[in-house]
């Protein structure tokens, strides 16, 4: 049975005190309003650090990090219950492969998600990259092409690699509010959002720093330059998605069988047009029909058509 491989979410002890304490009374909080479980789906490209922020989360080394080679091939699920509130944390293989998004990953996500329900999406890259190119836009496409763009309501933006002194002598802020904003243009690009699509819920985007030479401030809660634990601040920023209003994304059979989610309404346009053309068009074209029919013909008309009476 499945519920035997939801272990006790013991990583949670690893964590200092103070930490703990924020996130029980977060869980806590879902539990308040009914959530018992929670499935949290990471992606991105390879080597950007999906497997260690699993793991940061988990608080264990559930899954294989890996500096050189390329990702195990498939997407893992682990499972943690604790005080009957079960997290399922999905990690899956780099979208990009040999600089072209990786099609068959995709395909594998998408059949491994098949009749699960995202709650959460946490598109992950580094905050020490310091542009964007069009394979951010093509992997963001992906993603919306593949799970419709709504998944993006329910997405946070993580980037990892936190504990950087910025280039040229630029605020950490500063340069975190400029990465921040070259990746969310290239998130509406890419899933085609419109400015009213996000009114009032911008996708966050949180840091997280998985070395384990992060900073730690006086309680042993790992920090970042800024002075903010990301640990619990990243799990606060997942609560906040999960309860925006936003719907989850359930992956049934339509979904991953079906035309690009986004394109469902286009499917419309053949019936539009048939309609237009039998209920609109046709009646027109008959009413002038019997305009002209009824006209009154000028003399000269009926005359070169050898229908007139009067010889002139
Ligand atoms: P994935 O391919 O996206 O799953 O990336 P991994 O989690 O396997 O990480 C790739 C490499 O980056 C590994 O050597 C990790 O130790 C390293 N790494 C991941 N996250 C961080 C981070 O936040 N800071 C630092 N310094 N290294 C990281
Ligand atoms: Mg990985």
């Amino acid at each position: 049975m499945a519920s035997n491989l939801i272990r006790e979410w013991n990583g949670i002890q690893q964590f200092p005190p103070s930490t703990q304490t924020k996130l029980l009374e977060l869980l806590g909080k879902f539990k308040q309003e009914n959530v018992s479980s929670l499935t949290i789906l990471v992606m991105g490209k390879g080597g950007v650090g999906k497997s260690s922020t699993v793991n940061s989360i988990v608080g264990e080394r559930v899954v294989a990090v890996s500096a050189f080679q390329s990702e195990g091939p498939r997407p893992v699920m682990v499972s943690r219950s604790r005080a009957g509130f079960t997290l399922n944390i999905i990690d899956t293989p780099g979208l990009v492969e040999g600089g072209y998004v990786n099609d068959h990953a995709l395909e594998m996500i998408k059949r491994f998600l098949l009749n699960k329900t995202i709650d959460v999406l946490l598109y992950v890259d580094r905050l020490d990259a310091y542009r964007v190119d069009n394979l951010d836009r093509q992997v963001i496409k992906a993603i919306a092409d593949s799970f419709g763009k709504g998944i993006w309501s329910r997405g946070l933006i993580v980037l990892t690699h936190a504990q950087l002194s910025p280039p040229d002598g630029i605020n950490y802020d500063d340069f975190f509010g400029r990465r921040s904003e070259a990746l969310l243009k290239v998130v509406r690009l890419g899933a085609r959002i419109k400015k009213q699509d996000v009114q009032g819920s911008a996708i966050p985007v949180v840091l997280v720093e998985n070395s384990g030479r992060c900073n730690t401030n006086d309680s042993g809660e790992k920090v970042l330059p800024n002075g903010i634990a990301w640990i619990p601040n990243l799990v606060k920023t997942i609560t906040d998605v999960v309860s925006n209003g936003s719907k989850a994304i359930l992956v049934d059979k339509k979904l991953i069988e079906g035309p690009n989610p986004n394109d469902r309404g286009k499917l419309w346009i053949p019936l539009i047009l048939a309609f237009q053309y039998l209920f609109v068009i046709k009646p027109i074209q008959r009413a002038i029909k019997q305009d002209i029919a009824k006209e009154e013909k000028p003399l000269w008309e009926l005359r070169d058509m050898g229908l007139s009476q009067r010889q002139f």
